[in-house]
């Protein structure tokens, strides 16, 4: 039986692809495509906790139902590895970047025990509603904050200059959640 404790990323990575260059699924696999499965399976994740109180899913969690739930989790793990693959992202080292940049964003002193948004902890937004995606105003011509990064909208030609892939990219806006079917073959079960 394999564990978490003994199998390391680029083995769990080396195990997907060679599920996938088995099959010849490679071919399908554009990093656009790969992204769209991602998030399909999070859904999946998702699907399992509709119409549950918290109090039936800790019932759940205690009697150990949770193939179904590990095995969503393992299909949303199929394709980060897959996408980090195609991309030439080392996960560890994306991980150690994006924690320590959540650090700085929630240091403990401020965050402990607490929910609120890095702007709110740090000062630069007085309360959390409206909560929106932006900073709150400021002069123009005044820095912008350190710990800030900008929320461009659709539209905003600025979106046209960001990279399209990142390797420690704004993949959470913030770290308190964590970290379409278009054809692609599905992951395993
Ligand atoms: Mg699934």
């Amino acid at each position: 039986m394999r564990s978490d404790s003994r199998w390391t990323v680029a083995e769990l990575r080396e195990e997907v692809l060679a599920f996938r260059d088995a099959r010849d699924w490679s071919q399908f696999h554009q990093p656009k495509d790969l992204a769209l499965a991602l998030s399909i399976e999070a859904a999946e994740v998702l699907e399992l906790f509709r119409f549950k109180s918290d109090a039936e899913v800790r019932a759940q969690v205690e009697k150990r139902d949770v193939t179904d739930l590990g095995h969503e989790l393992a299909d949303v793990l199929y394709w980060v590895l897959l996408l980090s693959h195609e991309t030439g992202i080392d996960l560890a080292q994306a991980m150690e970047e994006k924690l320590a940049f959540n650090a700085r964003r929630y240091p403990v002193e401020l965050s402990r025990g607490r929910k609120e948004k890095y702007t709110i902890l740090h000062g630069l937004q007085e309360t959390s509603e409206p909560t929106g995606e932006s900073a709150p105003e400021r002069d123009s011509d005044e820095p912008p904050h350190p710990m800030l990064k900008p929320t461009l909208m659709p539209g905003d030609p600025r979106r046209k200059a960001a990279p399209l892939l990142r390797r420690s990219g704004d993949c959470g806006e913030d770290a308190r959640a964590g970290t379409e079917s278009s054809g692609v073959p599905a992951s395993p079960a």
